[in-house]
């Protein structure tokens, strides 16, 4: 048997599950918001171009339009200041789309605050209990945020800016020099913490990571039914030519 044929039939049998970790994408779907003196990405969008009537009677299709980085959406290196060279969406070999992940769950503690920061300590306690991080693969950082599917509640802003959790400047520049990951996939509308434009450097996780060539993954749901250890997770965006992201599926192959 060969290691394509063995996963077929484990598919098939049932005992390799598929897991969806895509967020659907609609209007409805929460973005990033930037202060008002900065371009702001766009929602999702659907036009209709016929439905089985007189623009096309056998036919139903759409245009859209959106921002790259709107739902569940994959960072390329060339999105962040610190990587103007960096590869676009278009040229992350695809190798990065199939890797294994170790998923880190931090639910508990942000439910007590959302803007709890993960430290390297944390991922040391994880790699303690579950041996090693994957050489080369993904960080999932579960929080729970995925539960707010509203623009206000995923946002979670208040007079003093946006409120959710992610990653302190130390830790992003650990997982970005030091770690093994290829990059970090959260809940949250983008991989920094709400109130990171105050970090130094700010956005840490999109101005470390990005630079040294890791990628980042956002708006993941069903972070709840993947393991600790042994998942594989195939994240597959656009090849939006010049890009700086897109709009992915994610999906985690997971044994039972
Ligand atoms: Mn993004």
């Amino acid at each position: 048997m060969s290691v394509l044929s063995d996963l077929a039939a484990a598919l098939r049998a049932g005992s390799i599950e598929i897991i969806d970790l895509t967020a659907p994408l609609s209007s409805e779907t929460p973005i990033l918001e930037l202060p008002p003196e900065f371009g702001q990405t766009a929602r999702f969008e659907l036009e209709e171009i016929s439905r089985y009537d007189d623009r096309g009677p056998g036919w139903y299709w759409n245009n859209f339009r959106t921002g790259e980085h709107t739902g569940t959406h994959f960072d390329a290196p060339n999105h962040w200041v610190t990587n103007t060279g960096g590869a676009d969406i278009a040229s992350v070999p695809v190798d990065g789309f199939l890797r294994p992940a170790a998923m880190l769950d931090f639910s508990a503690e942000v439910a007590d605050n959302p803007d709890f920061l993960v430290e390297v300590e944390h991922i040391k306690a994880w790699e303690a209990e579950h041996g090693s991080l994957p050489d080369g693969g993904w960080l999932l950082f579960r929080t729970g945020w995925e539960s707010r599917t509203s623009q206000r509640d995923m946002i979670n802003a208040d007079d003093t800016g946006p409120h959710s959790p992610g990653l302190s400047a130390d830790c992003a520049r650990w997982v970005a020099e030091e770690s093994p990951a290829i990059g970090i996939g959260v809940e949250t509308v983008g991989t920094d913490a709400g109130t990171a434009h105050s970090f130094d450097p700010a956005f840490p996780c999109h101005a470390l990571l990005l630079g040294s060539n890791k990628y980042g993954l956002t708006q993941l749901r069903n972070l709840s039914r993947v393991p600790p250890t042994g998942a594989m997770v195939v994240a597959t965006p656009l090849p939006i030519v010049s890009g700086s992201g897109s709009p992915a599926r994610v999906l985690a192959l997971v044994e039972r």
